[in-house]
């Protein structure tokens, strides 16, 4: 009942169950939370909270189950994993664990997952089928080049995989046996997504891509930096890619037999032409819009550009030359949340509306500003006291301009979970709301009392970007709390492009140091006290890294367990091994040269 089933190539009809389901979203919200808590009421973690007697099961929830953190329901999935039961959490069997971005303790979260799971992802991902159509004609007169990589999966004590949400996915019965319809029409072999070697499968991927360009009709990839790793691959491989078509073999380096034989079946014997044309386009003399060129009917780029992939946004531009910037969905190892059902709106327009009979969600109220619960205590933010559990708000209920962090009771195990995300309301779909995404709870820099998140820092570098930087591309960044000397200061690693070649870049002293002074200025309020008035902050650092620096940082990351789909650059990093990659490839350093503005107010603290 939950999970509705209809044809994904019925475009009327997919709108109008989109219709359906947000029009009834507060009645299907009381109907998931009875299904989950029904189902699962005998487990050991509901029985603790849920003593009997009482003979309304969603108000006794709401009452006593507690909203919790990973740490508080960690022990319950260690126990699974070692092999005890998984109804202490679910009554459906969990089958696998899935590995989340986050961590805990220096290691991926584990979110429960059952076999149901994938029939609602399945769903899910059909729901963006009328939406796409809706708004882009004739998708089904070509194919879509999407780049979509699996990692390796461990097994726990207990047997159960534990593996990425979109490694789980791409290697379902759901997703290898999937009905034919316009939106599952890609330039990917199966056999070449499902290759661990993430670098066999892009080559193999690309080459797919390349072979078939005249039937492409979108790019893709999850994330905005995955699909930038895969254009700096391109670049570095074309020669090789335009030596397989032209002789129609395949580089005696993919040696994984999937790839390889996918690879060459797509090939089909040698193509001399098609070599010396895409060849062309690379030597030409700027690699601006080269994507457009490659692939002349791409319509749009489906990728997520919102959040922290919003400073992906100009880099993408550059190489598509302007092409729409779709980010489809929102969704996570816990559960796949909501879709953008606008998606040609402008990348800092994007909002999405949560479906709701994926999750049962709720919504914690947090300020406007610091995104910290609005709290009528102080207490440590990690802990939700039973005053704030009333402010807690149904899906329904949130309010248009405000800032809420998402809580979720699943099918598959979490209850009152927070997934550490803050969202803001934009607006609603009949009675569902749309969110835009503004970040990940908690802040990326502190020094002293300066609190700055990442939403901060990316204004911050994007006003200096803008107002300084000239004839540079700023390709990525991260940041770094620099304690070792007194007071502390902000250090940011910038790599920085030069538009129209990859030659290192000339960096001018002056407008470094600008750049440095104009992230000081647009910090917030706090931040410009202490270093103008307390001192308590020294001068902001940007360190300049060569090229490719971010590449390596996350073939460390990958390398340490990161999934190559998930994985997405820390706007901050901590000691440790990414950050002597940082420091071991620093090109040129500048500090600000004076101290940013900053003007008491009133009753100031
Ligand atoms: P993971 O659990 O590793 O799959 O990561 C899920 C997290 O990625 C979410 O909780 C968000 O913080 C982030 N994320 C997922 N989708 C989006 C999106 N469309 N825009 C911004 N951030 C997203």
């Amino acid at each position: 009942m939950m999970i509705p089933s209809y044809d994904p190539n019925d475009t009327e009809a997919g709108l109008q169950l989109l219709e359906d389901l947000t029009t009834n979203a507060d009645a299907i919200q009381q109907q998931v939370l009875h299904q989950i808590l029904s189902q699962n009421s005998e487990t050991e973690y509901l029985r603790s909270f849920l003593d009997g007697e009482s003979c309304n099961i969603q108000e006794n929830f709401k009452n006593k189950a507690p909203v919790v953190n990973y740490e508080d329901i960690k022990p319950f999935i260690q126990r699974i994993s070692d092999g005890d039961s998984s109804d202490i959490l679910s009554a459906q069997p969990i089958t696998e664990l899935l590995t989340s971005s986050g961590t805990s303790g220096g290691k991926p979260k584990l979110m429960p997952s059952t076999a149901e799971e994938l029939d609602r992802k399945t769903f899910f991902y059909n729901m963006l089928v009328p939406v796409m159509n809706k708004f882009v004609n004739g998708l089904d007169e070509g194919k879509g080049m999407y780049l979509l990589f699996i990692k390796p999966e461990i097994k726990t004590p207990s047997g159960l995989k534990a593996r990425p949400v979109l490694t789980s996915y791409y290697k379902s019965e759901q997703f290898k046996n999937r009905p034919f319809n316009k939106y599952n029409v890609i330039t990917s072999p199966n056999d070449a997504i499902l290759c661990e070697d993430s670098q066999q499968s892009m080559y193999c991927q690309l080459l797919c891509g390349l072979v078939q360009r005249s039937h492409v009709l979108r790019l893709g990839a999850i994330f905005a930096s995955a699909f930038l790793r895969a254009v700096k691959f391109l670049e570095n491989h074309f020669t090789e890619l335009c030596a397989d078509i032209r002789t129609g073999t395949v580089a005696s380096w993919i040696t994984d037999s999937g790839c390889r034989d996918s690879a060459l079946s797509i090939l089909n014997g040698p193509n001399q032409e098609l070599a010396d044309e895409i060849e062309a386009l690379f030597n030409a003399k700027s690699r601006e819009g080269i994507l457009k060129r490659i692939w002349p009917k791409t319509k749009y780029i489906e990728v997520i550009v919102t959040g922290s992939m919003a400073q992906y946004i100009p880099t993408l531009e550059f190489y598509s030359g302007g092409l729409p910037l779709v980010s489809v969905m929102y969704a996570s190892s816990e559960c796949f949340f909501g879709l953008n059902i606008n998606p040609l709106c402008k990348p800092s327009n994007v909002s999405y509306t949560l479906l709701p009979n994926m999750a049962y969600f709720e919504f914690l109220p947090v300020d406007d500003k610091s995104h910290e619960e609005t709290q009528l205590e102080s207490r440590s933010t990690d802990d939700v006291s039973l005053t704030d559990k009333d402010r807690i708000v149904d899906l329904v209920s949130v309010e248009i301009g405000r800032y809420y962090e998402l809580i979720i009771t699943t099918f598959a195990g979490l209850y009152r979970y927070r997934v550490g995300d803050i969202l803001k309301v934009t607006g609603f779909h009949n009675k569902a709301p749309q969110f835009s995404f503004v970040e990940r709870r908690n802040v990326v820099l502190s020094i002293d009392t300066d609190k700055t998140s990442e939403e901060d820092l990316m204004k911050a570098v994007t006003q200096a970007k803008l107002n300084h930087l000239q004839g540079l591309l700023l390709t990525e960044y991260t940041s770094y709390a620099d304690t070792s000397s007194i007071p502390g200061h902000y250090v940011l690693f910038w790599e920085l492009k030069p538009r129209y070649d990859n030659d290192p870049p000339k960096l001018d002293k002056k407008m470094m140091e600008d750049c440095c002074s104009e992230v000081e200025d647009c910090l917030d309020y706090v931040y410009r006290r202490c270093r103008n008035k307390d001192r308590s902050i020294g001068a902001l650092e940007i360190r300049v890294v060569s090229l490719g620096t971010f590449d390596a940082l996350m073939d460390f990351s990958i390398s340490q367990g990161s999934s190559v789909n998930q994985y997405k650059t820390p706007r901050c990093v901590k000691s440790g091994g990414a950050l002597q990659i940082l420091d071991s490839r620093v090109i040129g350093r500048f500090f600000t040269k004076r101290v940013p503005q900053w003007e008491p107010l009133g009753l100031d603290s």
